[in-house]
């Protein structure tokens, strides 16, 4: 493309309203626009990278003999309420109603209709296996959009769903997209983990998350210094130590702590560490009280506490609800008397006379053991922490942080239980149908790879990806011989296959280099005075690659970077 006369601007400034890189600089450069919070449109360089990824996912789906179909995202609510997830999704779901006031949705997911469109073709163990997938845009009210394209209310993902008669088949199709997700990754280069995951409202047998690693992610991931262990914290499994010291069991006695609320305060106050103290926080679980013990230095994990009550909704109770189950003010609440049940940590089983709220305000108790007090439940409840002990060979745990750009669901027979789908088999009797569902968000692995490749003067796109793989900038489109010289490398490398960008634009070089630099093309191609020795600059993006080069080379050289690149 040339491009004088076309639509492209870039911004000077950075943006005040994005933040995190990508979102910065994809803004800047002009690649997108945000129109309101997490909705964005894809302006012509964007949405350039955006098919390159979009092709790249297409080509591996296909590969992967996925056949390509196309759902609407208008769907009815019937739908979502016939498999039982229309209160799952909540508020997150967008909701409207058509003129005969008929509710419909924006599709979130689409499980439901690809159920549906099975439906049509499977009648018995033949007509398996098979994979059919989408790029659809998916909507959903994220209470807080963030992260330019990362967290976002409308967005493209790729959906695939495979369909088998049973568990070994689903391992299979599985493992077949889990294949297809990795070269996807790798082909856009970017650096990932992939981790054990929630199954969230999804449901079923597995989940696993392909995890960008960046510092911004929203996501925590939990690795180990010793094995490959990798995980989401949502459901890193906590390894709780017996605790075998002979330890006198005191009374509990009730200590005076005015305004001291926090765990901090406390511990100052009563000058004893955290691990001495027991945390109670009053949870609301599907709308009713619950107590939540862990240790004083410990977080409550709200996924696992979701497993472990079958919940749909867990939140912290609201303050009316902590004074009416503790009889205290907000900050006092402990497990003596309360009138909710208790949820305890298994780490809080091995510990003998620690401190703890006494729901009375301004007081706690001293020497509080598991005999004073009634629990419901007793569970792995709390987050994994830096340095605990690895649940698989007993090393050290560290985090990273992680953007999800694809995840990978082992469905079973959820969906086909709640929606009737299934199949004869070889005896002529009725089997539900195996699921598996697999996505990947096109506009954030943009952003994700635009977060990994990036510097202060804006972005660096790997080749696949890139808008262009190569510009050539004209420094002076008044002079004759570099005028003739541009044109002639940019019509050689369209035909030699290099997607070319020719910089064309009456603005000083300084301005060009810039705009090339923020949109973060490759490779740089600069045609100046020396055009008349028939010789050009080459830079590479990444700093890498700065020489003259003969213009007669040009073609050449960069074919063999670029193909190299991408072969890798
Ligand atoms: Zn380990």
């Amino acid at each position: 493309m040339k491009l004088k006369n076309t639509f492209f601007y870039t911004l000077r400034e950075n943006v005040k309203d994005e933040d995190s890189n990508s979102g910065n600089f994809l803004v800047r450069s002009g690649m997108i626009k945000k129109t309101s919070a997490g909705v964005y449109m894809y302006l012509p360089m964007g949405l350039k990278v955006f098919n390159k990824i979009q092709e790249i996912v297409r080509e591996e789906m296909n590969d992967a003999g996925a056949q390509e179909v196309s759902m609407p995202a208008l769907i009815s609510e019937d739908v979502y309420v016939a498999s039982g997830r229309r209160a799952n999704f909540g508020s997150s779901m967008f909701s409207l109603k058509d003129r005969f006031n008929k509710p419909f949705v924006l599709g979130p997911t689409h499980e439901e209709l690809f159920a549906m469109a099975a439906q049509m073709k499977i009648r018995s163990y033949k007509d398996m296996p098979f994979n059919i997938y989408q790029f659809q845009t998916k909507f959903r009210d994220e209470p807080r959009p963030r992260f330019g394209l990362i967290r976002v209310r409308e967005f493209v993902m790729k959906d695939a769903y495979t369909f088998d008669t049973n568990l070994d088949g689903l391992n299979v199709s599985y493992q077949k997209m889990f294949d297809a997700y990795k070269k996807s990754f790798d082909r856009m280069k970017l650096e990932y983990k992939i981790v054990r995951a929630d199954t969230g409202v999804m449901g079923g047998l597995l989940s696993e998350e392909f995890q960008a690693v960046t510092p911004i992610g929203e996501d925590t991931l939990v690795l180990c210094d010793s094995c490959d262990y990798a995980s989401n914290i949502e459901v890193s499994e906590c390894i709780t130590k017996e605790n075998t010291e002979a330890v006198e069991l005191l009374e509990k006695e009730l200590v005076e702590t005015p305004h001291a609320r926090t765990i901090e305060e406390v511990t100052d106050f009563l000058n004893e560490p955290a691990v001495k103290f027991v945390k109670t926080l009053i949870y609301s679980i599907d709308g009713k009280p619950y107590a939540v013990m862990v240790r004083g230095d410990r977080d409550v994990n709200e996924v696992k506490i979701q497993k472990l009550m079958g919940a749909n909704e867990v939140m912290l109770a609201d303050a009316e609800t902590v004074v009416t189950v503790t009889g205290a003010a907000v900050g006092f609440a402990g497990p003596v008397d309360i009138k909710c049940p208790v949820l305890m940590d298994n780490e809080v089983a091995q510990m003998t006379n620690f401190i703890i709220g006494a729901n009375q305000t301004g007081y706690h108790y001293k020497n509080v053991n598991l005999k004073d007090f009634t629990v419901f439940k007793t569970a792995d409840i709390r987050n994994i922490q830096e340095g605990d002990i690895c649940p698989k060979c007993g090393g050290r745990i560290h985090f990273a942080k992680g953007i999800e750009v694809g995840n990978t669901f082992k469905l079973g027979t959820k969906y086909s239980d709640a929606l009737n789908l299934k199949y004869l088999d070889q005896t002529n009797q009725l089997q539900p149908v195996w699921m598996g569902s697999y996505g990947i968000g096109i506009g954030r692995c943009m952003a994700a790879v635009a977060e990994q490749y990036c510097d202060e003067n804006g972005l660096k796109w790997p080749v696949s990806v890139a808008p262009y793989e190569v510009a050539i900038v004209l420094i002076s489109g008044k002079d004759e011989v570099q005028t003739a010289l541009s044109e002639k490398l940019y019509a050689d490398m369209k035909k030699a296959g290099i997607d070319v960008l020719l910089d064309d634009r009456d603005e000083r070089p300084g301005v060009k280099f810039k705009d090339m630099d923020l949109i973060g093309v490759p490779y740089r191609l600069t045609v100046g005075k020396k055009a008349a020795e028939n010789m050009v600059e080459f830079k590479s993006r990444d700093g890498q690659i700065s020489m003259d080069l003969n213009a007669d080379d040009a073609v050449a050289t960069l074919l063999d970077l670029i193909n190299k690149e991408k072969a890798h």
